[in-house]
């Protein structure tokens, strides 16, 4: 019987791993640009830290998470997201001790028991930035203006930024209210989940992907009208920012994140060309979260990127993998041992380069060189070798020279990192 991988959980094969390489080096390459610096946490976590920070009555807690018992009977959780695992680990290395503000990236892999589908697997991956000690609305207008820049630099198409405010803890209570309120009379109208939940998450039916539910709420009351007036200051100034800034962006009044930690500004980018999996990144302020979680009192804002639906709309548009330098042809047992040698050595000096290693014919040999897309083939015969010479062909210009041994190396590595350098 043959043993496959578990649904939900995909393979990132050579061909497709370009792009994750490619979307991964740019992140770190545009954060770092804006003072982040990575973090690497496990995996697995404390239950706790997931229910008391992403919230008991979310759809992660209630129905998406892996839990599991260990052997000592602790009950674990692999991370369905990255924010709760980074700040428990903020808190517990004590690294506001270390400097006010903290910028912080991670990347690598979530996991979620959803149905999987286009755009939704059960492991997938994020990229996420966190910045912890400002509440000041310039951090968050920068935090956007980097995540579109990102967007920019990986020729992400198609991408429009939403932004709404979720309140503070002064406002949304009286709001919240004000809401189970209003959806009280239409409970009819609403599924059967939000039924369930209007009075334990009522901001969640806003996001109720229903079309029922979507009518029935369509005159509800918006946060944004109810903020206090930090709140509502806050927002203005974003906005503000935002436009100083020249970050495009729409209000949506609706967007409500799916996880309770979330205060003020919150966010989405959302795409056109997925489908229903239409959003990419999301975010927002989470002011009280560290306080929860038993640190100091400190703000924090940040953000996750789905890599997969990266991948996917970038899916089209493959990078092609590297072009071998030299494919080393060998006859002969004195031309394979002197052709492995000269492989070795360059590989060591950090030139892509391949052979044959089994002793096929030359045919079959140039069959594969041609498969690889190499720049160039030597060929290493035993009669050449005793007369000091090896034939090299240029492939893309189809010409051919005989070229002495001695000095061959040195010659190949003046012409490959000459080439690289100029190119
Ligand atoms: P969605 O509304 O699509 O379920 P979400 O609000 O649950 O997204 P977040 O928890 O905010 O998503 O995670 C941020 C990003 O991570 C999402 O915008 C999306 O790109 C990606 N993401 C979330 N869940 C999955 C999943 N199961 N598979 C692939 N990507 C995901
Ligand atoms: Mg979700």
């Amino acid at each position: 019987m043959n043993i496959t991988g578990i649904k939900g959980m995909n393979d990132i094969l050579p061909g497709d791993i370009e792009t994750w390489q490619h979307l991964e080096e740019q992140a770190r390459q545009v954060f770092g640009a804006f003072g982040y610096r990575e973090i690497r946490v496990p995996v697995v976590e404390k239950t706790d830290l997931f229910c008391r920070s992403i919230g008991e009555t979310t759809d992660i807690v209630e129905k998406e998470m892996y839990t599991f018992s260990d052997k000592g009977g602790t009950s674990m959780t692999l991370r369905p997201e990255g924010t709760a695992p980074v700040m428990r680990s903020f808190i517990q290395h004590k690294l506001y001790a270390q400097d006010p503000v903290s910028k912080l990236y991670y990347i690598g892999p979530m996991f979620r028991h959803e149905r999987p589908q286009k755009g939704r697997y059960r492991q997938f991956h994020q990229i996420g930035a966190e910045v912890i000690g400002v509440d000041d609305p310039k951090i968050d207008a920068q935090v956007l203006a980097m995540l579109s820049h990102y967007f920019a630099t990986t020729k992400i198409p198609d991408v429009a930024l939403q932004i709404n405010s979720l309140g503070c803890p002064e406002c949304r209570p009286d709001y919240r209210e004000a809401l189970i309120k209003f959806l009280e009379q239409r409970l009819q109208a609403l599924c059967a989940d939000c039924q369930r939940r209007y009075t334990s998450n009522p901001l969640r039916v806003l996001d109720c992907k229903v079309p029922g539910c979507k009518e029935a709420t369509i005159e509800a009351p918006a946060m944004l009208e109810n903020l206090c007036i930090g709140c509502d200051t806050h927002f203005n100034q974003v906005k503000e920012h935002l436009d100083a800034l020249s970050v495009d962006y729409t209000v949506n009044q609706r967007m409500v994140r799916g996880l309770d930690y979330y205060t003020k500004t919150t966010f989405e980018m959302i795409t056109g060309s997925l489908g229903a999996q239409n959003a990419i990144a999301a975010g927002g302020r989470y002011d009280g979260l560290i306080k929860d979680l038993g640190g100091p009192a400190l703000p924090g804002i940040g953000f996750a990127i789905g890599l997969e639906r990266l991948a996917l709309l970038l899916g089209e548009q493959r990078i092609a993998p590297p072009r071998p330098e030299l494919f080393i042809a060998t006859l002969g047992e004195a031309g394979t041992k002197a052709g492995f040698a000269l492989l070795t050595s360059l590989q060591r000096q950090g030139i892509l380069a391949e052979m044959e290693y089994t002793g096929k014919s030359l045919k079959a040999q140039l069959r594969r060189a041609d498969k690889l897309n190499t720049r160039r083939v030597l060929i290493l015969g035993e009669d050449e070798l005793e007369r000091g010479v090896a034939q090299l062909r240029y492939m893309d210009e189809s010409s051919q020279e005989e070229i002495d041994l001695n000095g061959l190396e040195s010659r190949l590595l003046r012409e490959i990192n000459s080439e690289t350098n100029g190119a």
